[in-house]
């Protein structure tokens, strides 16, 4: 017997002798319940069963038996049903969840809840099911394609049928329409018929010559090549410039794995996720690979979770939620710009998915790669401490060249809309050149307040401690914290007086300006407004590749990951709100944000520029970035961040507190701050308003908990959070409690 089937028996001995089920169910709080079993055999650990909770029915998650009981024979209810015989996670997985729980110190049940796609969270079986097809009908057979030509989208479709059966849920991704379905079906050509999904053993066959290797790139995928053939679980860093080919030392250490017959998990930010990704893993390799991305439906999602579970899927790509799936046979975890942000989950189960997927391989044995072009302090820290390897890729790979930094003084110029002398006569230089020029600027909408030039009146939310940005294509103000929108008003809401003037460039703003200074080019603005529409933001990308646009312009969207070949400037407008945050984050965010943006530049043969806008550019953190790039920069804020006993030197959880009143939200947390007095290896700030001090009408105050030992504040945390739970101050105002904080907000 393997261990996981000894640890599958011992679930089901145990069973059988206990009078009590403990079940974990999702709720916020941090215990279980104890049910009486429906019968005696068959609820394994991991199993879901059903049960009374208050007034409902709730699917929750058997986690244990017990002899004994604290709950009184009238209270005690009994389970409704059983729906799994089997536990829901392999044993390995089940472990990783149950060590979330305690980690994060967060209720078991919310965890496992969180863990399970939503068509298990809800009762399905964890079974395949029957899925809809096209197939030719003996009338399409004989068909021939020319006595379509009349009507593309059908001749289309069939030439698709006719190749092999097609699952109605692909038309969407072929960009097939419902209307050319229902005129072939119409016409007799094609019928729906529902099938099992079936699944082949798969191969790690190449289906394309990979690229030959540059040194550093082969120095970089022998290393961690030796390091798998151990087997066991290592943490890689790969330090790469943008374009340095880190793509490619995936790919090729990933063929490795896959050679092996085993699974590679590959995470990336939830912007990464694009077609183009997704694209260059299955070009490379002619294996099943499933992506949970958030367009699936719920029983889609199921049936990539089902073929990741059972070893038909060999590669597995998605977003921070795909840390929970389950994986027959797992290899290899990669996880692309490792540094983004977007890795935790930032309400609900706080969970950081780079760091689970480090928990998950030592618990499974099995290797993790991390790559960014710009790590994050914690992972250099621990390549310092010795518990990562670093390989690094300084140059870039292909044609592209190092790009030229350019720092602009503010104080010195006169300012167009945002726009400094220097760079306008760099533009037009560039534009001048052919060559294509990126401005970034990080706020979306026209302007970020409209105020009233006779009273000072300003464009306040109700319900948020924030001003609410103009949206002049919409004609709306709107909060971008609470979602609220208003028709633009023509009049001050204080006063009366037409004088309404704006404050604070946007990107709508910036557009027109171009418009203005630069008449003879096409400008495109890139953010979440002008991309709402399905596929908008490809289509803006193919058009931009094109030719079509010569200026580029946009949000954080435009920073990451796209590769514009013809871009040789790029500006970074307005950053130095950064400079002066109360988040001891702020630095390194910068850093990361300019390295990305920077990236951006001189991709192919063209050499890049790229231009930061600032009031100080005496600033120290911008001297170490410009001059001696980002490794120094992370070399002197992880200095900085050791002496002022910062993370990754010191551990803090932050408790958040909100209510419809001030003080209630407050005197929740001074309660809580009451009793964690005590705790002298735990230092207690607060209760303070957080950043965004009012959010859809609720007040928010924080609780900062600091230790320089982890052990002891989850000692502390552990000890007192059964209490917090209880407390009278607690039925005024809601909490919550961030383990390892990333957003101080
Ligand atoms: P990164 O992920 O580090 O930003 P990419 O993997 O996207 O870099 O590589 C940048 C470009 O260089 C891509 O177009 C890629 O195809 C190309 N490339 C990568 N490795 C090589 C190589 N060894 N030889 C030639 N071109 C390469
Ligand atoms: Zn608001
Ligand atoms: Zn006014």
């Amino acid at each position: 017997m393997t261990t996981a089937d000894q640890t599958q028996q011992q679930r089901l001995d145990s069973e059988n002798t206990a009078a009590y089920v403990q079940v974990a169910v999702p709720v916020p709080m941090r215990r279980v319940f104890d049910y009486l079993p429906v019968r005696k055999a068959e609820l394994a650990i991991g199993a879901r069963v059903k049960v009374p909770f208050g007034h409902r029915r709730v699917i929750g998650y058997v986690v244990g038996h017990s002899t004994t009981t604290q709950v009184s024979a009238e209270q005690l209810k009994a389970i409704t049903a059983v729906t799994d015989a089997q536990p829901l996670w392999p044993d390995s997985l089940w472990r990783l969840l149950l060590w979330s729980a305690t980690y994060y110190q967060h209720p078991l049940g919310e965890v496992l809840a969180h863990a399970a796609p939503i068509a298990l969270r809800q009762g399905q079986a964890p079974a395949y099911q029957q899925t809809k097809q096209l197939e030719l009908t003996p009338a399409g057979e004989i068909c021939d394609l020319t006595e379509l030509k009349g009507a593309p989208q059908q001749q289309r479709l069939l030439a698709r049928v006719k190749r092999e059966p097609l699952a109605v849920s692909a038309l969407a991704a072929e960009d097939l329409r419902p209307a050319a379905v229902k005129a072939l079906k119409d016409k007799g050509l094609i019928r729906e018929t529902q099938v099992m999904p079936e699944f082949a053993a798969w191969t790690a066959s190449l289906a394309e010559e990979p690229h030959q290797l540059n040194p550093q790139q082969a120095v970089a995928v022998a290393a961690i090549n030796t390091g798998l053939a151990e087997q066991n679980a290592q943490t890689w860093l790969v330090e790469g410039v943008t374009g340095s080919g880190k793509t490619e030392v995936y790919l090729q250490i990933m063929h490795k794995v896959l050679l092996r017959g085993q699974q590679v998990l590959v995470m990336v930010p939830e912007i990464g996720l694009t077609p183009q990704t997704v694209q260059r893993f299955r070009n490379r390799f002619d294996v099943p690979v499933i992506v949970l991305h958030s367009g699936l439906s719920d029983n889609e999602r199921l049936l990539g979770w089902l073929q990741a579970r059972d070893g038909h899927a060999a590669i597995v790509l998605g977003t921070r939620s795909a840390i929970f799936t389950p994986l027959a046979n797992p290899g290899l975890i990669i996880i692309d710009e490792e540094h983004d942000a977007s890795f935790k989950q930032q309400d609900g189960f706080r969970y950081n998915a780079r760091d689970l997927a480090i928990k998950r391989a030592h618990l499974e044995n099995f290797a993790v790669v991390l790559g960014s072009a710009t790590p994050s302090l914690e992972s250099l820290a621990n390549v310092r401490a010795g518990r990562y390897q670093l390989v690094q890729l300084a140059n870039r790979a292909g044609q592209g060249q190092p790009v030229k930094n350019l720092l602009v003084d503010l104080k010195q110029q006169r300012l167009q809309q945002g726009l400094s002398e220097t760079l306008i006569a760099l533009m037009t230089k560039h534009l001048s050149a052919g060559n294509q020029v990126l401005l970034f600027l990080n706020r979306r909408g026209y302007a970020s307040a409209l105020i009233c030039h006779e009273c000072g009146w300003v464009s306040e939310c109700q319900r948020c401690h924030a001003n609410m940005t103009v949206h002049q294509q919409t004609h709306t103000l709107q909060c971008h914290h609470c979602g609220a929108q208003r028709r633009l008003p023509r009049q001050c809401g204080g006063c009366g007086s037409t004088q309404l003037i704006t404050r604070g460039l946007g990107t709508e703003q910036l557009e027109e300006t171009m418009q203005h200074l630069f008449p003879d080019y096409k400008a495109i603005r890139i953010d979440r407004d002008s991309t709402r529409r399905k596929g908008q933001l490809e289509d803006y990308l193919t058009a931009v590749n094109r030719g079509e646009y010569q200026i580029l312009l946009g949000t954080q969207m435009l920073a990451k990951g796209h590769h514009f070949p013809e871009v040789t400037l790029v500006a970074l407008l307005d950053v130095d709100g950064a400079l002066y945050s109360s988040d001891f984050r702020a630095p390194e965010r910068l850093a990361q944000l300019y390295i990305q943006v920077a990236g951006r530049a001189g991709r192919a043969a063209k050499k890049g520029t790229v231009v930061l806008q600032t009031h100080h550019p005496e600033h120290p953190l911008i001297q170490e970035l410009i001059n001696n790039g980002y490794q120094n920069f992370a070399l002197s804020a992880l200095e900085e961040r050791a002496q002022a006993m910062l993370p990754p030197y010191a551990a803090m959880a932050l408790l958040r507190a909100e209510a419809d009143d001030a003080v209630a939200a407050e005197a929740l947390l001074m309660a809580m701050a009451d009793r964690l007095q005590q705790q002298t290896d735990v230092a207690v700030i607060g209760p303070m308003p957080a950043i965004l001090a009012r959010r859809a009408g609720r007040y928010r105050f924080q609780l900062l908990l600091h230790a320089t030992e982890r052990k002891a504040l989850h000692r502390v945390l552990h000890q007192f959070l059964p209490q917090f739970e209880t407390l009278p101050e607690g039925r005024k105002a809601r909490w919550s409690l961030d383990i390892d904080p990333q957003d101080f907000s």
